[in-house]
């Protein structure tokens, strides 16, 4: 037997089932690159579901993760830490938000929003207690805690957890006269990916975010943005919502913002909005830990430094292109924004993903039939011509 699958088969015994991964271990990373215990050597095309944009154990990263262990690591909020007040500075000037509150996963960044909006919505908008309604987008992904499985559609997703949070509504992502009618005078928040990852790199259509955020601004309801894959360079943009010109009033972040180093997500808003919270209404024991934000901090300056919402679109543009030209009768559509594709087949994306990592390319399809292809954002346009010709290999064979 060997280490692999020695790994995989303790893995299936001990492990819970929640995921259903590809029979590969990973146990060393640089880069785009990675490696199993055997030696073999894999391109990675997934980037831990957009948490390493900036590439496997971006040195600087590593380095700042280095210089704080050996400072201090955990101080709890009931202390002041000296790299808390630093990374919000940033943080809120690079969304050109006026506060932020830090957690760990995005699934708790989700809560945080939610939390948020729904006290807004009592303590400013004026709606009857117990009353708020949230409204989200059927396909969402929003994590796998009780409120963000609340607001999935996804029957699996739900079944057996029951009962649910109450006081959501969900409608169709793109479809804005159902957003419209979906409104009422208790509706808090419209919760929203702006590209629905997890469903399949969906893009709604041109001119929709921006027309749903002036709807939620008619209507005095929160438009919360859900960028935690979509956003920090991902698409081409810092933000996905640059895409159609606007700010949301709530921005949630996660993934990259701990570069796969640290796990690190948060909120961003404005005062009118998080301002809401006060001490003893919400925290975490982890949440802006001292760790977290040495990392955060330097993976942030690396998507800025090396300029990766620039080179996602243009190696973005070029990929989907290339993409396009792959002629084979199980391709239905290739989309995508910047290095956030995906390739929608008319049959089970699965095998394809099996076959491509026997050629040394690791992805992973989501939901049933779409491969998506989301690389580290450092990846060169040699390193995709390689990937390119065992994509090809794998459709023309
Ligand atoms: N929101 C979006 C858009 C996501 O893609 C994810 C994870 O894939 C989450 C929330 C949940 O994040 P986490 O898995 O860190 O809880």
């Amino acid at each position: 037997m060997s280490v692999s699958e020695k790994i995989i088969s303790q893995t299936n015994k001990f492990g819970a089932n929640n995921y259903h991964p590809l029979p590969i271990v990973i146990s060393e990373a640089e880069g785009v690159w990675v490696k199993d215990p055997e030696g073999n050597k894999y391109m990675d095309m997934l980037s831990a579901y957009s948490a390493v944009n900036q590439g496997h154990r971006h040195p600087r990263i590593i380095q700042a993760l280095k210089d704080q262990a050996d400072k201090v690591t955990l101080t709890s909020r009931a202390f002041h830490n000296d790299q808390l007040g630093p990374w919000y500075e940033l943080i809120c000037k690079l969304s050109g938000k006026d506060m932020t509150l830090p957690m760990n996963t995005g699934a708790e960044a989700v809560e945080t929003a939610i939390k948020a909006a729904r006290r807004w919505a009592y303590d400013v908008k004026g709606v009857e207690e117990n009353k708020a309604e949230i409204i989200g987008c059927n396909g969402n992904f929003h994590g796998r805690t009780m409120t963000a499985v609340s607001l999935s559609s996804e029957a699996e997703y739900k079944r057996g957890f029951g009962p649910m949070l109450p006081g959501i509504k969900l409608v169709d992502f793109g479809d804005l006269k159902a957003l419209e009618e979906a409104i009422t005078p208790n509706t808090a928040a419209f919760i929203i990916e702006p590209i629905q990852g997890e469903a399949g790199i969906l893009i709604p259509p041109a001119g929709y975010m921006k027309a749903a955020y002036e709807l939620c601004k008619q209507h005095n309801v929160l438009f919360i943005a859900d960028e935690i894959q979509a956003g920090l360079c991902r698409t081409g943009k810092m933000f996905a919502c640059e895409w159609e010109g606007f700010e949301p009033d709530m921005y949630i972040l996660g993934k990259a913002l701990g570069g796969g180093v640290f796990p690190i997500s948060c909120v961003v808003a404005n005062k009118d909005i998080l301002g809401v919270f006060n001490p003893g209404s919400h925290g975490s024991t982890f949440g802006g830990n001292p760790m977290a934000c040495a990392v955060s901090i330097a993976s942030l300056e690396v998507l800025q430094d090396e300029k990766l919402a620039d080179k996602s679109l243009e190696l973005g543009n070029y990929f989907i292109e290339q993409l396009k030209k792959i002629s084979h009768p199980s391709i239905k559509e290739v989309r995508g924004r910047g290095l956030f594709i995906g390739v929608e087949l008319t049959e089970a994306a699965r095998p394809y993903c099996e076959k491509l990592k026997e050629l040394g390319l690791l992805c992973k399809e989501t939901h049933d039939t779409v491969i998506r292809f989301a690389p580290p954002l450092i990846i060169t346009k040699e390193e995709l011509d390689w990937a390119l010709d065992k994509i090809n290999k794998v459709f023309t064979n």
